[in-house]
């Protein structure tokens, strides 16, 4: 890494300049954010910083371009191929990944799985092995199913990063979180975060509830009881399963999408009818923290459990900030695992 620019760079947000060397990760993947352990987490975080540092500084951050660089501000992917396999769909997480693996000079492959093979019944299993021979370093994989990353892990020789399997985890989503929390807020350890809305079917909210429990926040989770997971009670969350009284004096307000999708069909009522009991509007924010501070991982339903005033509010809401941030979280990351055993 070409740490000068690191170094040179003045800092954006309330953190000190830092010069974090590279993250190390005792795996050659990244599967999930359990199975890490704290100083991994912190590391991968305080790396992403010195990059969002860059990033925030040179002024691409309109939503629009959040962040490519030409010439690369790295070479430790250069002669590297990174490939993003998306089984399901997704606009910010690919694009991110892509300038993330341009931003460190490697070479990027989207697979297009409408288009491939894949739609014509082809198992997950024959899609690795003919990835295998495309010899890439790094695979990015989304998938429908949770633990799909890690079979796929174990049938090819590229380190895999696993970009949301299902309902079980969306590791560099929760790290991209908690690095925007920190340039903002300044620390973790000890702010009262409510996760709220479809936490059963949302890998954003399992992998969040590691991460920003193991860094000492202190973490509630506030939806109607069809959409708790079960075993929820040994993750050591207080739930709440209603939307003002589970915000009351909470520092962050993260939001989630319906997620329609994974639904069997009657875990809840209208949509109007969620919004007026789950939906966060100005009014049921006031509960909060005065300093509270909104997110959401995207794709917004506006209306549905966020209102477009609250979801656009230059002041409280960190929702496009978390795209930005999203590029510097998975730059982190993607080195990490270049410069560890699995790219090599
Ligand atoms: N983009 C996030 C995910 O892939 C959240 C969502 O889809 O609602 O899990």
């Amino acid at each position: 890494m070409t740490d000068k620019r690191a170094r040179d760079t003045a800092p954006s947000g309330n953190m000190p300049t830092t010069t974090a060397p590279p993250a190390g990760l005792t795996s050659r993947h990244l599967l999930g954010i359990e199975g890490l352990n704290p100083l991994e987490i912190t590391g991968l975080i305080d790396r992403g910083n010195v990059f969002a540092d860059i990033i925030q500084g040179n002024g691409q951050n309109d939503g629009q371009n959040s962040g490519r660089f030409d010439p690369p501000l790295s070479e430790v992917l250069r002669g590297r191929t990174v490939l993003n396999l998306f089984f399901e769909n997704s606009t910010r997480t690919r694009v991110s990944f892509e300038l993330a693996a341009k931003n460190l000079g490697g070479s990027v492959l989207n697979i297009n799985v409408a288009g491939s093979s894949v739609k014509k019944g082809e198992t997950l299993l024959d899609t690795a092995t003919t990835l295998n021979a495309m010899h890439p370093h790094i695979l990015v994989v989304r998938h429908n199913c949770s633990g799909a990353a890690q079979l796929l892990s174990q049938h090819v020789d590229a380190a895999v990063i696993n970009a949301g399997d299902g309902r079980h985890e969306h590791p560099t989503q929760a790290l991209l979180d908690a690095l925007t929390i920190k340039r903002r807020v300044g620390r973790i350890e000890g702010l009262r975060i409510a996760i709220c809305g479809d936490i059963a079917n949302s890998r954003v909210a399992r992998s969040n509830i590691h991460l920003l429990s193991t860094l000492g926040a202190e973490i509630r989770l506030v939806c109607p009881a069809t959409l708790l997971p079960a075993a929820i009670d040994s993750m050591g969350v207080e739930i709440f399963t209603d939307l003002e009284e589970g915000i009351e004096g909470v520092d962050i307000v993260m939001m989630l999408r319906l997620q329609t999708e994974r639904m069997e069909g009657t875990e809840t009522p209208s949509q109007r009818e969620y919004f007026n009991l789950f939906g966060l509007d100005r009014n049921k924010l006031m509960r909060a923290a005065p300093q509270a501070l909104i997110m959401h991982p995207g794709p917004m339903n506006r209306g549905v459990e966020i209102d477009s005033a609250t979801a656009d509010d230059v002041e409280k809401s960190l929702i496009r900030t978390q795209v930005e941030i999203g590029v510097a979280a998975r730059m982190a990351c993607l080195e990490a695992l270049a410069s560890g055993e699995g790219a090599a």
